[in-house]
């Protein structure tokens, strides 16, 4: 599964956040040991403990819903964090970084789904934000991207369509962002990867498909 799912998204341009969530470490290695350098965890905790025992060039990916109190236990050695979805971590994001001399690359996550638990920015609400350059004070975060989740449906044209949405929220925060290294459009996971690289995702997160089922 790994090398074609890996074929695919080479051809198409897309980096493969391997989501390894409540899986050992020792599935981690094995995936390691085929090349897979990237891996995505949804808590802190979890994600410290695992890089603690593992090899120290994997890239950790935080993309779950976040508290402000827990950024200080990955501050030193996350390598991008998908889930930023209010001011406040963003703030607490950039001072845990600085207390480590270092840069921490985030992306913004925008409410794309119609289900009212998923987290993410309201983008009218980043908009407003955005013109008032308070996000633009905070020296120790690269903002690096997008990132959404579609709603959890058969429906797949309305996956489709949010994807759309979110492709099309990056392409006009683009300029208002006007940061060369805004690039990053993270969207798809085991169930709609496929038409999140078709809508123009650069950047999926993929769990069970590589995994197994949780
Ligand atoms: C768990 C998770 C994934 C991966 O889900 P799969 O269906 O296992 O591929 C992707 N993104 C987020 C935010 C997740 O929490």
């Amino acid at each position: 599964m790994y090398t074609s799912l890996l074929e695919y998204l080479d051809s198409n341009d897309a980096t493969l956040v391997a989501v390894s969530k409540t899986k050992p470490s020792s599935m981690i290695q094995t995936l390691y040991d085929q090349g897979q350098r990237i891996f995505g965890e949804n808590r802190v905790q979890e994600m410290a403990e695992k890089h603690e025992v593992l090899p120290k060039d994997i890239e950790w990916h935080m993309i779950g819903h976040l508290q402000k109190n827990k950024v200080k236990y990955m501050a030193s050695f996350v390598s991008m964090i998908h889930s930023v979805d209010n001011m406040p971590l963003l703030s607490t994001i950039d001072t845990q970084a600085k207390k480590h001399n270092r840069k921490i690359d985030i992306l913004l996550q925008i409410k794309i789904a119609q289900e009212a638990t998923k987290s993410g920015w309201d983008y009218e609400t980043l908009i407003t934000e955005i013109a008032s350059e308070t996000i633009f004070k905070y020296p120790n975060v690269s903002i690096r991207g997008v990132m959404g989740m579609a709603t959890f449906t058969e429906n797949k044209e309305q996956v489709r369509g949010e994807f759309r949405r979110l492709k099309q929220y990056f392409d006009e925060l683009s300029p208002l962002i006007g940061s060369d290294r805004f690039d990053t459009i993270s969207m798809g996971m085991s169930s709609d990867y496929t038409i999140a690289v078709e809508e123009g995702a650069n950047m999926v997160r993929i769990g069970s498909l590589l995994f197994g089922a949780r």
